[in-house]
This record gives C-alpha cells, sequence and structure tokens, in this order.
C-alpha cells in the first residue's frame, strides 16, 4: 500500500519527490512505500490550513459538533478495515486493535463533538466597581500535532479531535514507523464533511518533517506524545519561539505490589500491565515491586501466566502478544536483555529473553515475553526505558519503602497501586510523583480526567477541558460601564 500526504482534502505526493519502505513487523517484509516529506510539503499544508482558519474557526460549535460526530461514525463503520491495518502496520494483535484502538479512535471524536458544546469560559461582574471582565477562549490559528508509534491512531486522533472542536487548523504528522491509519483518517475525515484545510497530515521522519513543523514560525502550537529526548529537542526548538508546548514523554511506570491486595485480580491485571501490545504502552507498569511476604508466591504464579502467553502472528486469534514495531526497536529491546545476560550479579532472567522464530514469519520481530529479577532500582535495567515485552521484578518491606522505589526514577507518568487498605490508597496516591495513580486497577480511563506526566515523562495535560484549554488562547475583557 503506498500512502500519501493529505493536504486541502487531496493526496499529494511529496514535493521532494522521496519515499521511505513501510514494513510489516510480523514478517520483516517492505509492504508500501510513505512519502518522505520536508519543509516544502509542510509550507503546503501550511497554506492550505491558514487558508481554511478564518472559516473554520467562525463555524458553529453545532456543526463542529456533527462533523466530528460523523467522524467517530464513520471510524466506527470501517472499524474492521483500520483495525486490520493497524495491525498490519503495528504488528499489535488484531482483536487489541479491534477492541481498543480503533473503537478509542472514534471514541476520541465522539467525545470532543460533545465537550466542544459543553466548553464555556468564565466572566467576573466586579460589584460595586461597575466593571466587567469576561473571558475568550479563541482557536490559536494553524497547531502541530506528532504522535508515536504504539497506539497509531489512538493517540493521533486524540491530539487532533481537541484541535479542530476548538476551531484550529491542523498539520499532523503520524509516526513515520506506523503511518497508515493516518492515512485513511484522511479520506474519512474528508467523507465526513470536514472543510478542507482543516486538517492536513503530512508523511515523513522526526527529524526532517517533525522538525519543519516544530521550525515553522507560523505554527502556533505543538501537542507532541513520544520519547523525551525527542520531546527535549522539540522544547529547545519551540520554547524560544514562545509556541504552546504539551509534552507526553517516556515512563518507566512502578507497578506496586501490598501483602493485602485481591492477589487474583492483581496477577491477572499485572500480566496485562506487563505485556499488552508487546510492553509498548507508555503506561505499562514495567517495574515491579512486590512485598516480601509474597513476593515468592508472585513470582512462581506469574511467570506461570506469562509462560502460557502465545506470541504469534498478529492476525492469529489465538495471539496475545503480537510483533515488536521494528527491527530497529527489537535491537534496542535485545540490547537490555543481553547487558542483563552479562550481568548475572545484578538481573536474573527468570524467563523468556530470546527472540522467536514462528513458522512461516521467521523474519518477523518476535520476543519472548521476559521476566527479570533486579537485586536494585537503581540499575540501568530499572532507570531506562525499554518499551517492550520485559518487565523487572525486586521486592520491599513497606510503605516507605515501596514510596521511595517508586519515585526512585527520573520519570514520572504513571503509577499502579495493589492494596485492599484504604488509608494506605490515599498516602500512597498523594505521595507518588506520577501524573495518574491508579489503585487496584490498570489502563482505567475517563476521557474527562487530566492526563499527563511529570518530571521527564512531560509537560501538559491532555484529556477533557484541559485539552480544550491547550488549544484555545485565553483573552480577557475588561469594561467599565456607567
Ligand atoms: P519518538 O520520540 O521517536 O517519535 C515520536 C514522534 O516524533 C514521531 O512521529 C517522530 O517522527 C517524531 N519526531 C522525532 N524526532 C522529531 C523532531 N526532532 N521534531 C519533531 N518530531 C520528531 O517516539 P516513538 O519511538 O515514536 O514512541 C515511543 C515513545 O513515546 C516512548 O518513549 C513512549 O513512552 C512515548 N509515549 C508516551 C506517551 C504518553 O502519553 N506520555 C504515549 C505513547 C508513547
Amino acid at each position: 500500500m503506498d500512502i500519501k500526504n493529505f493536504i486541502n482534502n487531496e493526496e499529494h505526493i511529496p514535493l521532494s519527490g522521496m519515499w521511505m519502505d513501510n514494513y510489516d513487523p510480523a514478517t520483516g517484509k517492505i509492504y508500501g512505500e510513505i512519502p518522505s516529506s520536508n519543509h516544502t510539503d509542510v509550507e503546503s499544508a501550511y497554506q492550505a490550513a491558514t487558508k481554511a482558519f478564518p472559516s473554520w474557526s467562525n463555524t458553529p460549535i453545532d456543526t463542529k459538533s456533527k462533523i466530528l460526530s460523523k467522524i467517530a461514525d464513520l471510524i466506527e463503520e470501517n472499524l474492521e478495515d483500520l483495525a486490520r491495518a493497524e495491525s498490519k502496520d503495528n504488528g499489535k494483535p488484531l482483536w487489541l486493535a479491534q477492541s481498543v484502538d480503533i473503537p478509542r479512535a472514534s471514541s476520541n471524536f465522539r467525545f470532543f463533538a460533545h465537550a466542544i458544546t459543553q466548553y464555556a469560559s468564565q466572566s467576573h461582574d466586579s460589584t460595586g466597581r461597575n466593571t466587567l471582565n469576561y473571558t475568550l477562549r479563541k482557536p490559536l490559528g494553524v497547531v502541530g500535532c506528532i504522535s508515536p508509534w504504539n497506539l497509531p491512531l489512538y493517540l493521533f486522533t486524540w491530539k487532533i479531535a481537541p484541535a479542530i472542536a476548538a476551531g484550529n487548523c491542523v498539520i499532523a504528522k503520524p509516526s513515520e514507523v506506523t503511518p497508515v491509519t493516518a492515512y485513511l483518517l484522511g479520506n474519512i475525515c474528508k467523507k465526513a464533511g470536514l472543510p478542507a484545510g482543516v486538517l492536513n497530515i503530512v508523511h515523513g521522519t522526526g527529524p526532517e518533517c517533525g522538525q519543519a513543523i516544530v521550525e515553522h514560525p507560523g505554527i502556533k502550537a505543538i501537542s507532541f506524545t513520544g520519547g523525551t529526548n525527542t520531546g527535549a529537542r522539540i522544547a529547545a526548538t519551540a520554547a524560544p519561539m514562545f509556541k504552546k508546548l504539551s509534552l507526553e514523554l517516556g515512563g518507566k511506570n512502578p507497578n506496586l505490589i501490598f501483602s493485602d491486595c485481591d492477589y487474583e485480580k492483581m496477577l491477572h491485571t499485572t500480566v496485562r500491565s506487563s505485556f499488552a501490545n508487546q510492553g509498548q504502552i507508555c503506561l505499562c507498569g514495567s517495574r515491579i515491586f512486590v512485598q516480601e511476604e509474597i513476593y515468592d508466591k508472585f513470582k512462581k504464579d506469574f511467570i506461570k501466566l506469562v509462560q502460557e502467553l502465545t506470541v504469534g502472528h498478529p492476525m492469529s486469534s489465538t495471539t496475545k502478544v503480537g510483533a515488536v514495531v521494528s527491527a530497529s526497536h527489537r535491537d534496542k529491546i535485545l540490547d537490555y536483555i543481553a547487558f542483563a545476560k552479562a550481568n548475572p550479579e545484578e538481573y536474573t532472567i527468570l524467563t523468556g529473553g530470546n527472540t522467536l522464530q514462528i513458522p512461516n514469519y521467521e523474519d518477523g520481530y518476535y520476543i519472548e515475553p521476559t521476566v527479570i529479577e533486579v537485586s536494585n532500582n537503581t540499575c540501568k535495567l530499572n532507570q531506562e526505558e525499554i518499551f517492550g515485552p520485559v518487565v523487572t521484578l525486586m521486592t520491599f518491606k513497606d510503605e516507605e519503602e515501596a514510596i521511595a522505589l517508586a519515585n526512585g526514577t527520573r520519570y514520572g507518568l504513571s503509577a499502579t497501586v495493589w492494596t485492599e487498605n484504604l488509608n494506605r490508597s490515599i498516602k500512597l496516591g498523594n505521595e507518588l510523583e506520577a501524573g495518574i495513580v491508579w489503585v487496584n486497577t490498570w489502563l482505567n480511563r475517563d476521557l474527562r480526567t487530566a492526563f499527563g506526566g511529570v518530571k521527564d515523562s512531560g509537560i501538559g495535560r491532555e484529556g477533557g477541558f484541559h485539552a480544550l484549554d491547550f488549544f484555545t488562547e485565553t483573552k480577557n475583557i475588561c469594561i467599565e460601564y456607567k
């Protein structure tokens, strides 16, 4: 499948004439070409977006809401095709794309179709001073949305939906590793009646195409999800230009398991929070800390369940763990495993640790779900984001030690706590350094809630009105009346 840029509601080949290969992670084979766009394509998208802005920003809320709802409907109608495309492009199990990725992409549009009808601004009546202040929330203009490969359409739409709902025009770049569903989205939006130029999708590499979006002087804000190093690079470019920035970055999330937890629920959820999407979810709990009393039992039970996970071709209904996204990402994960094997005084591989050859798909990027026992929290594997099917295990004594271990990292995206003790859950909710703390659950999302990280996991919040706040500029009007 060859994909094109989507600019002004039309498909365009890259102006540079340059293309890149797109790989199927399940087979390791090339199955299409992607535009390798540069600043000239971004400029063309910018011109289309600028032209569309006056009309789109003045479009009545009801009309915008209807178009967003229609996009949500069309994503639902095309669920099967989109799920197959996502699974093939990313390597994730088809059932996961069918049950999570694509339904959530539809929900993102439906949610913001509704949210924009409820979004309001404030007024302050200064009684006795004959003064009325009222606040406007104006769309910013042309904004940039840049997303990663792990949840391709899910995260792409999580940015685009609030941006256009708030009246902006968008230049969006999906990851060059997983571009296909973003390409398919362009035509869905056109079919739903989104006017030309409101959404423009350019494909290409981060350093060339992504950087051109970040550097463009006319683009007012950048909403970015991806790695922490990339986030730092984007901030270094955009901050001196005084662009609004929302950065959703990496994580190394702790999973704290206390001996008083609901054991069976914890055990099964922990298998999911470790290996869902091949461990390539920014919210996966990759550092598992278990209270001493139940450590040996947990280790035995957890390893048994992990060994039962079927690794296989993403389209097979029995597959629980598919292929990791790319050859380079596979190699990065294998480097961490090799480091653990080379340092047995710090690491013990409890299960996994090897690549897998799936019959007929020997060149696919498959890695066994891997569990590694670590001797301390300062080790490389507990400090660096691996972002694959690898988790570490370690014990703790009490609440204080659990909090210190959980917070002992540069990251602060999410944390999960397993306990039946109400007071403990409130204490940990207060003290854990994370943007999201889950207690006795994981990946449980209400789209109205704030989403984002602290420390090196990012700045800014997405979700609900937070996203609409980001994609609007506040203006206060002060009137003194007689
Ligand atoms: P990445 O940082 O390599 O790339 C993300 C996007 O940024 C891609 O579209 C890429 O082309 C683009 N990009 C790269 N360099 C750029 C530059 N200089 N200027 C502009 N754009 C540039 O990340 P990835 O490997 O695609 O994704 C994995 C990372 O994303 C992990 O660190 C993961 O934790 C993180 N992530 C975070 C969240 C969150 O919500 N916090 C969600 C999902 C993934």
